[in-house]
């Protein structure tokens, strides 16, 4: 039985996570699933979510499975195939994975087992992608380059002509590619994985040479993280039995958009206490702050992700 394996990469707050929570949620995945988490910083899907579908997850921590630990990467993917105990695998790489490397990767492995690369998502913030696009055009291209759907998100964000704005110019640089528009909300998981494998014969196979003129990525393993360009962000974290009113989280998130203090804030995600006995969820990308009632836990928690953070300012605003 050919084991199928979905990509789903995106940068950090496109919100690959929702969406493969989502899918799961809807019971798109009937079979037995095992999902690849590699984070950078980031907060992983929960684990009481993942065991109430049974899912099983490896956690791959210690750095980036498209450079530093390709070879732990290579490895659990093997196991995983061989265990012969799971019939999908997904894929999450961190939000500065290079889509390409990873697709090489199983690319390789496809020619040794019996499996198939079915889905290459990538999730992509319509509101960001002007943006992040110019300042991180390495990753963030990468992943739009090499993905066979893109799959926008927070397209109920902007009007039409935004979002046909942005579609026209991720066809200049990916025209095979099929691009989902639709609100996440208005679409069920099945529509969303019919809409992507419909195209899975336009699954990019790479070239070479165009690969390497588009990326420059250092291909060397056994270098450690110096030569590495993800460094260019950095995560920043705490744990914090303190209390935030919700006014107070809002306008300390409204003030972390001012770059010249705090460097380039791209993604933040927490749980805070909000008063004697309610806490909350929070998402922050530039363009959203998005904030919900959660169960309480034993502390607060809050990550930023960035470029060139300033972690002592950071500090002495939370
Ligand atoms: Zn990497």
């Amino acid at each position: 039985m050919t084991i199928q394996i979905d990509i789903f990469s995106g940068f950090f707050g496109a919100g690959k996570t929702t969406l493969i929570k989502k899918l799961i949620d809807e019971k798109v995945y009937s079979k037995k699933v095992t999902l690849i988490e590699n984070e950078f910083g980031e907060i992983p899907i929960d684990g009481a979510f993942l065991k109430k579908y049974n899912i099983e997850i490896k956690e791959i921590k210690a750095g980036c499975i498209c450079c530093s630990t390709v070879g732990d990467f290579t490895n659990t993917l093997k196991e995983i195939i061989e265990s012969k105990e799971t019939e999908r695998i997904i894929i999450e790489p961190s939000g500065v994975g290079k889509l390409s490397e990873i697709v090489k990767i199983v690319r390789k492995l496809e020619g040794v087992y019996d499996i198939n690369l079915n889905l290459v998502i990538a999730a992509v913030d319509v509101t960001m992608y002007e943006e992040f696009v110019e300042l991180f055009s390495e990753f963030y291209e990468d992943q739009v380059v090499h993905a066979s759907t893109i799959i926008l998100s927070r397209t109920q964000n902007v009007d039409e002509d935004e979002l046909q704005k942005v579609v026209a110019r991720i066809k200049t640089i990916n025209e095979r590619a099929s691009i989902v528009t639709t609100p996440w909300d208005d679409l069920s998981g099945v529509e969303l994985i019919g809409l992507s494998e419909e195209d899975g014969e336009q699954i990019l196979v790479e070239d070479e040479d165009d690969h390497d003129h588009l990326h420059d990525h250092d291909h060397d393993h056994d270098h450690d993280d110096d030569d590495h360009n993800h460094d260019i962000f950095s995560s920043w974290g705490i744990e914090t039995p303190k209390i935030f009113s919700i006014d107070l989280l809002k306008s300390i998130f409204e003030g972390l958009k001012d770059e010249s203090s705090f460097g380039k804030v791209v993604r933040s995600k927490g749980k805070v206490q909000v008063d004697d006995v309610n806490w909350v969820e929070f998402d922050f990308v530039p363009n959203a702050f998005e904030i919900r009632q959660s169960d309480p836990d034993e502390i607060g928690r809050i990550t930023v992700i960035g470029h060139e953070l300033n972690k002592e300012k950071l500090v002495t605003v939370f």
